[in-house]
């Protein structure tokens, strides 16, 4: 047997009568929707508006998290970036080294040569 229970609309105030057996209702006054939350024996209204606002707060949070992540990403990216060019500018030095070594053992070679 359905129970009534009255209550008023949260988004007008108007009075509502509502059957103990629904979880969702279009208020008859404004024609929103609720949704009929009971717990320990209170009942209570929440728009159904509500509930997409937190949908929509998941979908920012998700896009925040996932710019974040695209921010960490391109960070580590720079930061590769940079290690590169470090590494680039190590073996240019290396390079440098190597043939002025090699001019000073051909001009040593050249001198134990005129000494002969
Ligand atoms: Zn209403």
């Amino acid at each position: 047997m359905a129970e009534f229970v009255t209550l008023s609309c949260p988004t007008c105030g108007g009075k509502l009568k509502i059957t103990n057996d629904i979880d969702r209702f279009a208020c008859s006054h404004c024609g929103n929707e609720h949704v009929v939350k009971r717990s320990g024996g209170i009942v209570s209204l929440s728009p159904v508006v509500d509930g997409l606002k937190k949908i929509k707060t998941g979908v920012d949070k998700r896009e925040r998290e996932r710019k974040m992540g695209q921010v960490a990403r391109e960070r580590m990216d720079d930061m590769e970036r940079q290690r590169s060019k470090e590494l680039a500018a190590l073996q240019n030095e290396k390079s440098r080294i190597e043939s002025e070594m090699a001019r000073h053992r051909r001009i040593l070679e050249q001198l134990c040569r005129q000494r002969l």
